[in-house]
């Protein structure tokens, strides 16, 4: 059984409860349900309670930064203690997208890195051409972290290895020319997750179409291949990290 540790199941053309029949039926058995605003999140949370197998997240995107106001962390907060919330993100900082300031971007990420102490949940970074002021801002988190859809090279993944935290691979490492593919073998393959981001970032075979959660044992399968693993043992690796990151009531 896989899990897809990262999924946006309100953004899918089809109802969460149809992605995740077909997940199951492609051997995916759990997804968290990432939240990208305050809204997005209340109803991710809703969906966590009464979807089976849907663990949710409750996060502001840093490409939301611009609208974030004091009373959406409260509301973050309250809904961090809703059954089936699980982490909170995702928060981080994005320097190529640019919609929003740096210095606002990373007025809320501090904020968000608090909440999670607070609330000791995990957290999930979306960093994207910002790895330097990530890093230094995550200095002061005291839970787990996961950087999500990661993408990096030899340095990146050897102080991201030395803090302990976890990498989420997206579909882009199936990419052609993708330097985290290279470089899978020198992760702790204990902090490996696997993840969609659907519905965007279609692994290699689906490429160009809608992503969906089912399309994770793609990016396993490319992982095992990489790691001279079989499927199963993927499968039974990265299930196990993401159950031990986000305390998934499950067996492996
Ligand atoms: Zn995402």
């Amino acid at each position: 059984m896989l899990v897809d540790s990262h999924t946006h199941l309100l953004r899918l053309k089809v109802e969460p409860e149809e992605a995740m029949r077909e997940a199951a039926e492609a051997g995916v058995g759990a997804v968290v349900n990432v939240g990208t605003d305050v809204e997005d999140s209340r109803r991710g949370a809703e969906i966590a309670a009464v979807v089976p197998n849907v663990y949710s997240s409750v996060g502001i995107h840093p490409h939301n930064a611009g609208t974030y106001t004091a009373s959406d962390l409260e509301a973050l907060a309250e809904l961090s203690e809703s059954p089936g919330v699980v982490a909170l993100g995702e928060v981080g900082l994005d320097y190529y997208r640019g919609d929003w300031s740096g210095e606002i971007q990373r007025a809320l990420f501090e904020d968000a890195i608090s909440l999670a102490n607070d609330t000791r949940l995990p957290l999930i970074i979306h960093s994207r051409q910002a790895f330097a002021d990530t890093m230094a801002a995550l200095g002061r988190a005291r839970v787990p972290v996961v950087l999500h859809c990661f993408e990096g090279g030899d340095r990146e993944v050897r102080e991201v290895r030395e803090r302990g935290y976890y990498v989420g691979l997206a579909g882009n490492v199936t990419y052609e020319g993708s330097e985290t593919a290279r470089v899978l073998r020198l992760m702790d393959a204990d902090r490996i997750l696997v993840e969609t981001d659907a519905p965007y970032l279609s692994p290699q075979p689906m490429r160009g179409k809608e992503n969906a959660p089912k399309n994770v044992v793609y990016t396993a399968a490319f992982v095992a291949e990489r790691l001279g693993l079989d499927d199963e043992e993927v499968a039974t690796l990265t299930t196990r990290n993401a159950r031990n990151f986000y305390g998934l009531p499950l067996e492996v």
